[in-house]
């Protein structure tokens, strides 16, 4: 053990690591704190989730859109909320959708 265990990382870089697997030091205190690590499985299923949604790998802007949540609403817990449940907001879910449906036409109509 060592002295960084009760200095957790920020939010952001647990995203990034979470997101881009990198980072040797902060895998070091993931992989010995449970509160980080479970916070970065969360991460990463809800990002294979919506990479599945919109058929194709996590897009960078999924790691903007966590970060602008992470830095715009302060309260710790609120990341982990929205990361657990905006799978189950049917609104969440149709924006989704939506936004991968325009996406597909955006790509076909630039086959044309
Ligand atoms: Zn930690």
């Amino acid at each position: 053990m060592n002295s960084t265990m009760n200095d957790h990382p920020t939010d952001e870089a647990l995203i990034e690591c979470a997101l881009e697997e990198s980072d040797g030091k902060l895998r070091v205190h993931i992989e010995q704190c449970p509160q980080c690590s479970d916070y970065i499985e969360e991460i990463r299923t809800v990002s294979r989730d919506i990479a599945a949604i919109e058929d194709e790998p996590v897009p960078e802007r999924l790691a903007t859109k966590i970060l602008a949540i992470a830095h715009g609403k302060r309260p710790e817990n609120y990341v982990m909320t929205f990361l657990q449940t905006w799978h189950k907001n049917p609104f969440l879910i149709g924006c989704a959708t939506a936004g991968a449906i325009l996406l597909l036409y955006a790509l076909l109509s630039l086959h044309l």
